[in-house]
């Protein structure tokens, strides 16, 4: 990746020409939410709205200490941004790379923090999740990936239960993210599969292998979802995806995407969900990037 550049201004009266705004909108989506990132990813459409301002507004905030919602081309606000693309990682030394070229270890490990603080941000928003509407978006991906139902209710055998689920939901991702922080082992991948083949685990070896079109999504948060699934293998002891029989998975966003007909026992959701990678890969990447739709995934990836 060359330095990134843009030609004019973007952001509060900027000229904000359209490849300029797809860039700093891309940029400012590669920025952790504790360092001034969005919470919520940007759509990348050139234009440049209340949106991106905020978000130009909020990294400025937390890095710089001023606010005025503009970057101008080769100044302080993207020079900022420039750095800490280029920050060293924490756990540089820890993981071995076997296979790869420099950009790419450096990619990988670029996905790795990236996916620590993704489950980082993910445990914030389920720990808040009780007190959030019905209809909020954590609350009804919670609903429809695990079957945990945190709305309010006036059973309180059943509010007992979900919050039972919910914990034991929490102690899971944070043994993940936890061991995103061990030594891990990488070699690049000769997997010949389908579009979804782009990491797989040997179980119980650990090694994470890595194809080569890994490295061609563009989308930083779909590489570390990615990642995080490998390692949920381990972490959940699962070698496969538990309730989904090797046949279609729907990513879930609204109630008429449901994907409890696709589980096997139909209806018994939580006890396959909570052993599913898939399911924590889906929940981190919605509750990053809002409510989407990708429809149909063949679950074959890690075969
Ligand atoms: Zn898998």
């Amino acid at each position: 990746m060359g330095i990134p550049s843009i030609t004019a201004p973007v952001g509060v009266g900027g000229a904000n020409r359209l490849a300029d705004v797809k860039t700093i909108q891309g940029l400012l989506n590669l920025m952790p939410t504790v360092a001034g990132g969005p919470l919520v990813q940007l759509v990348i459409d050139g234009l440049c709205g209340p949106k991106t301002n905020g978000a130009i507004r909020g990294f400025q905030q937390k890095q710089l200490g001023f606010a005025d919602g503009r970057i101008d081309p080769g100044q302080q606000t993207l020079q900022k941004i420039i750095a800490l693309l280029n920050a060293p990682s924490a756990n540089s030394g820890i993981h071995t790379f076997t296979g790869f070229n420099g950009e790419q270890v450096d990619m990988l490990r670029q996905d790795l923090d990236r996916a620590v603080l993704l489950l980082q941000e993910t445990r914030g928003l389920l720990g808040v999740a009780p007190f959030m509407k019905a209809d909020n978006h954590v609350v009804k991906m919670l609903l429809f990936n695990f079957s945990i139902d945190v709305a309010p209710t006036d059973n309180p055998m059943a509010a007992g239960f979900n919050q039972v689920m919910l914990t034991q939901l929490q102690g899971r991702l944070a043994q993940l993210q936890a061991s995103l922080l061990l030594p891990l082992k990488f070699e690049m991948g000769t997997h010949a599969g389908g579009l979804e083949a782009d990491a797989y685990v040997i179980y119980p070896d650990e090694t994470i292998y890595v194809n080569p079109q890994y490295f061609d999504k563009a989308d930083g948060v779909e590489r570390s979802v990615v990642l995080m699934h490998e390692r949920a293998h381990i972490t959940l002891q699962s070698p496969d995806h538990p309730g989904m029989g090797g046949g279609l998975a729907v990513l879930v966003v609204e109630p008429q995407d449901d994907k409890r007909p696709y589980f096997n026992p139909k209806g018994d959701i939580f006890s396959n969900a909570i052993r599913n990678p898939y399911n924590y890969e889906w929940l981190v990447s919605s509750l990053k990037k809002g409510p989407q739709k990708m429809g149909l995934m063949r679950c074959t990836r890690c075969r």
